[in-house]
């Protein structure tokens, strides 16, 4: 295939966790997904939408999205021309992507971090630079002034789940020469979000996703806030037809719904203090969460081993062979039930 571009010929292609064909056989908790149904009024308004005999569709979704932006737009308390849905925050990062780094021009991210941008880059045929962490999570060696093109900052951080504080971030974009995009993924089970900087910062986006506090990974849903430019620009770039018309049917109603977020990320946040106080106990280390996940290293920070004694016994975690995070686990918090049948299996681990 000599007429393949180079970059997509070198390229290794991105690795999602794992999804076992067995799922119930499993306590899953190794992609951060949430253990908890989605709302009733999300089931409810899919139904709606495809009715009796699944009629509707037979007709193209609405191509601009737009109750659903209104529905966001007020949640947030902006205008529907500063926000985007999109198929996963994922196809959102990839559009940012293409929208402002061309070949060879240069996007960065953290390491440890998500690494899918640097597949997206890869992708894109743009150049890749990484920033690692001070012993304080803080961004080590930023330069007063960062000419990148896309500065993605994962806050809160996956796969350690600490966030960086809000005027930290605002520090950064006003460093960026460039667009300084916050993946919020987590945000939901964290204390402060970074809205309020797209509104003070012309070069701010936030991206979001209904994977993990929405529970709806299935449905691949996410959005963005960002200046109407940035908006216009995504808009132009996405497929026209990216949501199905239950994914916006979906997407409406949970966000309608945040008594029921708010009820269901409660449950998770006091799962997630319990588990941390056990395995606190047990004498792992910690990072100080604000997501639906802890990273967690053993006494003997080996990782490795911990997780092949969950994996035995039919326990799902994230390890990562990576030599900055070997020494421990990401777990996603699940039910409680979950959480302490895990505790149990790690205290017979050691
Ligand atoms: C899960 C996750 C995403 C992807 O979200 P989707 O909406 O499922 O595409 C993006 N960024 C981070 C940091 C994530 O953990």
């Amino acid at each position: 295939m000599s007429c393949l571009r180079p970059n997509i010929a070198q390229m290794a292609g991105y690795v999602p966790g794992y999804q076992p064909p067995d799922s119930e056989a499993w306590i899953k908790l190794n992609t951060n997904e949430n253990p908890y149904p989605p709302s009733p009024q999300v089931v409810e308004a899919i139904r709606q939408e495809l009715g009796e005999l699944g009629d509707s569709l037979r007709m193209y979704p609405d191509a601009g999205s737009v109750q659903v932006r209104r529905t966001a737009a007020t949640l947030f308390g902006f205008e529907p021309s500063w926000v985007i849905t999109a198929n996963g925050s994922d196809e959102l990062l990839n559009n940012l992507i293409r929208a402002f780094a061309g070949e060879g021009e240069e996007v960065a991210y953290i390491h440890p971090s998500y690494s899918y941008y640097a597949t997206l880059a890869q992708i894109q045929g743009a150049k890749i630079r990484t920033f690692g962490l001070t012993a304080d999570y803080r961004i080590a060696d930023f330069p007063s002034r960062y000419e990148g093109k896309l500065f993605f900052l994962t806050s809160p951080n996956a796969p350690l789940g600490f966030t960086f504080p809000l005027d930290y971030v605002a520090n950064i974009a006003r460093r960026c020469a460039g667009m300084l995009v916050v993946d919020e993924a987590y945000v939901d089970f964290a204390e402060a979000n970074a809205l309020e900087l797209v509104k003070e910062f012309d070069n701010v986006v936030v991206t979001r996703t209904f994977s993990k506090s929405y529970s709806l990974a299935g449905m691949r849903l996410g959005l963005a806030v960002a200046r109407p430019e940035v908006i216009q620009a995504l808009d132009k770039i996405r497929d026209h037809y990216h949501l199905d018309r239950l994914a916006l049917a979906a997407a409406g109603a949970a966000l309608r719904d945040q008594a029921y977020l708010r009820e269901t990320v409660g449950r998770i946040r006091d799962t997630r203090a319990w588990f941390s106080t056990e395995l606190g106990a047990l004498g792992y280390a910690l990072v100080d969460s604000q997501t639906n996940f802890v990273f967690a290293s053993p006494p003997d920070r080996n990782g490795k081993r911990v997780y092949e004694g969950l994996y035995a016994r039919k326990i799902l975690v994230r390890y990562f062979s990576d030599p900055l995070l070997a020494h421990g686990l990401r777990i996603t918090i699940g039910t409680r039930q979950e959480m302490e049948q895990t505790l149990a299996v790690l205290k017979e681990l050691g």
